[in-house]
């Protein structure tokens, strides 16, 4: 089995009300797998599920998830250490990024370095100015001192993505990057994803609920409703010639 990924039988409740159901698919090396459906069809807490970042609040996530052949729902806290960051990387939609409006960009990108890399004063810096102009920052040895809120919608983007990539990770879930964002910086941090991918030989969770996403990114696509998967297949496939009515409708709404 060479999937970096493979989520089978997940099933999630909160408080005894299930929110994914039997939910599989899997992501292979240089894949970029979309998850597709509705607003609160259970895409983010099937992403979060994958890195146990759903915290306490009584979720309660039975089936399997094997991230680079660990059983995440098994892992012990030293594994999921390892997994968060060191094996995938995850952004999410902006307003939810969790960028410190008080710490400089440069510190919150130098933490998620050293969570994995003994990395220290210049070596550091160093790294954080790489990792920064790989993500496309304009000026970014100028600006590690800045904070969030000084710099644009996008280009706080391209910190997040700076900081999940910051350790090579195998696969990127993103969920929903580009969905706050304005029409044209939506398409340059997606061209920013696919290029990374390519250079980093990374595979790909792609979260959004846009169909021209999906149809110019995606290799495979998973369609999410009411928690369960409806339909999966190759992109094209799945939208060129879509089996399950929900499919169906999504495409005939897409604008
Ligand atoms: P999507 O990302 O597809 O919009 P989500 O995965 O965020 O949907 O949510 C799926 C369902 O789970 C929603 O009904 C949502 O209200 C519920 N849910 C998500 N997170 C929690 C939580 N922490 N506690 C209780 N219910 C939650
Ligand atoms: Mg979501």
């Amino acid at each position: 089995m060479s999937a970096i990924l493979e989520v089978q039988d997940l099933s999630v409740a909160f408080r005894g009300q299930e929110v994914v159901r039997e939910v599989g698919f899997s992501v292979s090396p240089g894949q970029t797998v979309a998850l597709v459906g509705e607003s609160g069809s259970g895409k983010s807490v099937t992403a979060l599920s994958c890195l146990q970042l759903l915290g306490p609040g009584g979720a309660n996530p039975a089936g399997r998830i094997l991230l680079d052949g660990t059983d995440v729902l098994k892992a012990s806290p030293a594994e999921l250490q390892r997994l968060r960051g060191g094996v995938a990387g995850m952004v999410f939609q902006e307003p939810m990024t969790s960028l410190n409006p008080l710490h400089s960009i440069g510190r919150q990108v130098g933490e998620a370095v050293t969570l994995h890399q003994p990395l220290r004063g210049a070596a550091l810096r160093a790294r954080v100015i790489a990792l920064l102009e790989r993500a496309g920052l304009p000026n970014a040895a100028q600006r590690l001192d800045a904070f969030p809120h000084q710099l644009s919608g996008g280009q706080r983007q391209r910190v997040m993505i700076a900081a999940a990539l910051a350790n090579d990770p195998k696969l990127l879930i993103a969920d929903e990057p580009t969905t706050a964002l304005d029409v044209t910086i939506q398409a340059q941090i997606l061209e920013l994803l696919d290029q990374l991918k390519r250079r980093l030989n990374m595979a790909m969770l792609l979260i959004t609920h846009d169909l021209s996403i999906v149809r110019r990114h995606a290799d495979h696509v998973v369609v999410m409703r009411h928690g369960r998967v409806v339909e999966q297949g190759p992109a094209a496939q799945v939208l060129n010639d879509p089996q399950h009515d929900y499919t169906k409708m999504l495409l005939a709404t897409e604008p």
